[in-house]
């Protein structure tokens, strides 16, 4: 059979080809996609914040509580009239008070450090955030740029892909159907020429034997690329 039908279908497919590797290599895609990821970071990290700050509100109504408590406590003491207490009692008293005090000291520093890490959670949600509306304006700018090249293209696809349709019917269906199983695994071009007793896809040479049955038959399957060398 001729090969020239099969070369023609080949060559005509590459244009296809061509085009979505133009697609697929697509800058703005690639952008885009990048922007996915960081938009999804951000979003991750601002979860992971918000849980932080949740726990830290908890924390602070926690301390909060207890320092109110030990204020209320002091408070009585303050109240106490000592006149009328024992000696031994009077001592108690100050031992509690004293206590106190240093409790109330205590609660007051971790609310402290506990506002500090809050500041710091607010100034991270902050820069998230931030990080989010940038990635996100960059995202929808990029996307809508690689749509716009995709209206461009793809009916471009479809008007080629019509056109090759036409020429398969003048090719053998074992050849057709291996060809696109090759085209699949992305191996261009499927059929080659023998060239100086070698493949045209790979350069390996063929096995003389091999050369023999490639003769005759006037195909061979490179062991070496899996493509299609013809013989003419
Ligand atoms: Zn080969």
């Amino acid at each position: 059979m001729s090969i020239d039908k099969i070369l023609e279908y080949q060559k005509k497919d590459f244009e296809i080809i061509k085009l979505e590797r133009e697609l697929e290599n697509n800058e703005d895609k690639k952008i885009y996609q990048k922007m996915l990821g960081v938009v999804k970071e951000a979003q991750n990290k601002s979860t992971m914040l918000d849980k932080e700050a949740n726990q830290l509100i908890q924390d602070y109504n926690n301390i909060k509580k207890s320092y109110n408590e030990n204020l209320k406590s002091y408070g009585t003491i303050l109240n106490t009239n000592l006149d009328k207490i024992s000696e031994n009692d009077l001592n108690n008293v100050n031992t509690v008070a004293g206590d106190l005090i240093n409790n109330l000291s205590i609660l007051e520093k971790k609310l402290i450090n506990l506002a500090e890490k809050f500041n710091a959670i607010l100034s991270e949600f902050e820069i998230a955030k931030k990080k989010y509306n940038e990635a996100k304006q960059k995202y929808i700018l990029h996307k809508n740029a690689f749509e716009k090249k995709q209206k461009e293209i793809i009916p471009e696809i479809d008007k080629k892909k019509k056109e090759i349709n036409k020429l398969e019917s003048g090719i053998e269906q074992i050849h057709l159907l291996k060809y696109k199983q090759r085209r699949t695994d992305k191996i261009y071009p499927v059929f080659v020429p023998l060239i100086d007793k070698a493949c045209g896809g790979c350069r390996m040479e063929i096995p003389s034997a091999s050369l023999q049955k490639l003769k005759e038959k006037g195909f061979l399957e490179c062991e070496h690329c899996r493509r299609i060398i013809y013989f003419n």
